[in-house]
């Protein structure tokens, strides 16, 4: 199994994740009701956008 955020290899401690950070932004995307939009594969360092807002509006 990979990581649905930046397709590496899960961790167990975190699966289906990668990483503790994969976890969260995973989260964050749920709690901003955007999660439709899918994140880069080749830029798997990158953080989130400070503005995600400007997305949806
Ligand atoms: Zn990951």
């Amino acid at each position: 199994m990979s990581c649905p955020i930046c397709k590496k290899a899960s961790d167990p401690a975190y699966r289906p994740f990668c990483s503790r950070r994969c976890a969260d932004v995973d989260l964050a995307r749920w709690l901003r009701a955007d999660y439709a939009i899918p994140v880069a594969p080749d830029d798997p360092e990158a953080e989130l956008p400070p503005h995600p807002d400007d997305e949806e509006r």
